[in-house]
């Protein structure tokens, strides 16, 4: 018998609390331009998936490829949960996380940003580095 370990989801056990900012924009610069172009009615790229070329939309058309995240689904400006997930990063190095993630509010149409890092996350570069500075040190010993 063996069973596979669970997956440590993101969101779980955190060590830290979970920084948060509302915005007016997203923070992800491509979307802040097509943001801004959706609010000043000018036609913004088809979802590859969908077509392709330019149109004019809505916010709620816009905003129809991403999903609402299960984990936060909670507007921070309004409380509503009317919420659409636009970016999500997660990065994981030996059991250690950071994350971001920020949801586009379809009744206030304000930006939640969440992000968080475990206290003792480090790079994979970083503990590259650790490791070639302990060798150093153990040459020059
Ligand atoms: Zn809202």
């Amino acid at each position: 018998m063996s069973s596979t370990p669970a997956v440590p989801k993101y969101n779980e056990d955190l060590q830290a609390d979970i920084e948060t900012s509302v915005n007016d924009s997203p923070k992800v610069k491509v979307h802040r331009v097509e943001w801004a172009k959706v609010l000043a009615g000018s036609p913004v790229e088809i979802n590859p998936s969908l077509g392709s070329g330019f149109k004019v939309m809505d916010v709620n058309e816009w905003a129809g490829r991403w999903k609402t995240s299960a984990e936060f689904p909670q507007c921070l400006a309004c409380g509503g949960s009317n919420t659409k997930e636009h970016a999500f990063t997660q990065t994981w190095c030996r059991g250690k996380r950071v994350w971001e993630s920020e949801s586009l509010c379809l009744d206030c149409h304000r930006f939640s940003w969440r992000g968080y890092r475990d206290p003792d996350f480090k790079t994979p570069e970083q503990y590259e580095k650790e490791r070639w500075g302990a060798l150093v040190a153990g040459l020059q010993g």
